[in-house]
């Protein structure tokens, strides 16, 4: 059943290029902003398969934009290439055993997230070519998807203003149309001023920012109680004073990580915190300052993009996966709970299989499972594009992500055929819209309705710059 459409032939013809470009990128696991190597890979990949370059895109130096065809609709499909610290581990092996060097790895899979995409691409561009149709496909290259929000850099430059549909992907256990679930969210720097003394000999002359610090964490942990349940904030302390007890310390900073299920809740909260915030410099009489750092909206579904994912999925069937992939994936689950793998399932609102390490179902749309509470920047894309995502099957069930269970099974050949199945549900979902103007307008107005009430308003503000110091930061 694999291969009775022209454009699956398409992506299996060009997979072993793009499978080798995932294996490369691997080996460089790089972290956001950072993905020098990694970028040069995928422009180069670009330009060998023929597609029109642009580099820096938003003035991003490791986003990267590859454009092909003439007139018609714009179809992107997005990939990224981000790795993660703590995470390196060697390949193949079930059990954690780090490679030598700075400890990043692809604990969360981007080296098949990129390569998936720009394969779809490819086989999209080389459909156009094949048919003579009118209609450009292109690959975004999107950096720093781990805590960079890179994506709403690039839509607040207006890199997705032509575009008519955005499609990508993200590694998961099962293959599925992802659904639109994702938080919300911000960072923001809180710093306090206070005034240094001598913490014994002239207390009363001090005003302790630590201390403001501390009254702000209070304030917050008693407002859990009163925010809206899918909320979240967390906090790190980036400037605790200095090291001496005896000094007043006279400057503080903390970083807030705050969620939310929407942009109108968001902004409520981040308004909530800021109070607290002033509420403990007014206790301790110091100054405070606040700066945004990054931000991401929630996704955005669009059902008649998830229709028609799905029936592209259907019609594909589950990944090619033989008996030796799912010997290996079990050696990955023995390392598992039972725990971790039963709530993979759940998470999908399948009922438990046990002894099934690999996906062997198309998971259909709309089950209910337990909904994901993390975020996403294809969030922002999702609020100006109208936007759909697949996940692709390339691990064990269970695998938890940002784990080195999944660094390390990121070059197997389950991985391998996980990513050019998706590769196939992206680029068939993507030929659907350049065959059926229909489809793509249903998505427009389908996005129309769901933003009529709630305009985007982006959480980054023109004055916000991406974080490129993020990964180098002491
Ligand atoms: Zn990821």
């Amino acid at each position: 059943m694999q291969n009775t459409e022209e454009i699956w032939r398409l992506v299996d013809a060009k997979k072993s290029d793009f499978e080798a470009l995932s294996d490369r990128v691997w080996h460089m696991p790089e972290l956001a902003y950072t993905e020098t190597r990694s970028c040069v890979e995928h422009t180069a990949a670009l330009r060998e398969q023929g597609f029109r370059v642009t580099e820096r895109v938003a003035d991003i130096p490791t986003a990267v934009m590859g454009e092909a065809g003439e007139g018609g609709p714009v179809i992107a499909i997005l990939g990224e290439y981000d790795a993660l610290p703590g995470l390196s581990q060697e390949a193949g092996v079930a059990e954690q055993r780090p490679l030598p060097g700075p400890g990043f790895g692809h604990g969360c899979g981007h080296n098949l997230l990129g390569s998936a995409a720009l394969l779809a691409a490819t086989a999209v561009k080389d459909w156009l070519a094949a048919n003579k149709l009118p209609g450009r496909v292109r690959y975004y290259g999107c950096p720093a998807e781990e805590g960079g929000a890179a994506k709403g850099f690039m839509v607040r430059d207006g890199a997705f203003r032509d575009v008519d549909i955005a499609i990508s992907w993200h590694p998961a256990a099962f293959a599925a149309v992802q659904e639109a679930l994702s938080l919300a969210n911000t960072r923001i720097d809180f710093s306090f001023a206070g005034r240094a003394s001598h913490a014994a000999a002239a207390p009363h002359l001090g005003r302790s920012a630590l201390d403001a610090v501390e009254l702000m964490n209070v304030g917050v942990n008693y407002m859990r109680e009163h925010m809206p349940s899918d909320a979240r904030i967390h906090y790190a302390y980036l400037d605790a004073g200095g090291v001496a007890p005896n000094v007043v310390q006279p400057t503080a900073k903390v970083r807030y990580l705050i969620r939310a299920r929407d942009l109108i809740e968001l902004r409520a909260l981040i308004g909530r915190v800021k109070k607290i915030a002033e509420g403990a410099a007014l206790m301790t009489e110091t100054k405070v300052e606040s700066k945004v750092v990054s931000g991401v909206s929630n996704l955005l579904g669009n059902r008649p993009m998830e229709q028609a994912m799905q029936a592209n999925l259907d019609r594909l069937g589950p990944p090619p996966f033989d008996d030796a992939d799912r010997a290996k994936a079990a050696e990955f689950q023995a390392t598992l709970s039972d725990e971790d793998i039963a709530a993979a399932w759940r998470k999908m609102g399948l009922a438990v299989r046990k002894g099934v390490s690999l996906c062997d179902v198309v998971v259909p749309l709309d089950l209910k499972g337990a909904p994901m509470v993390g975020s996403t920047d294809v969030g922002d894309v999702s609020w100006v594009v109208p936007t759909v995502q697949a996940r692709g099957a390339t691990y064990a069930i269970g695998t938890p992500g940002h784990s080195w269970q999944l660094t390390a099974q990121g070059m197997l050949p389950a991985a391998h055929k996980g990513m050019v199945h998706v590769a196939k549900v992206m680029a068939g979902t993507a030929v659907d819209c350049l065959r059926d103007p229909a489809l793509v307008a249903a998505a427009k107005a389908d996005l129309a309705a769901r933003t009529a009430d709630s305009p985007y308003e982006p959480v980054l503000s023109p004055d916000v710059q991406p974080p490129f110091g993020m990964s180098t930061a002491a």
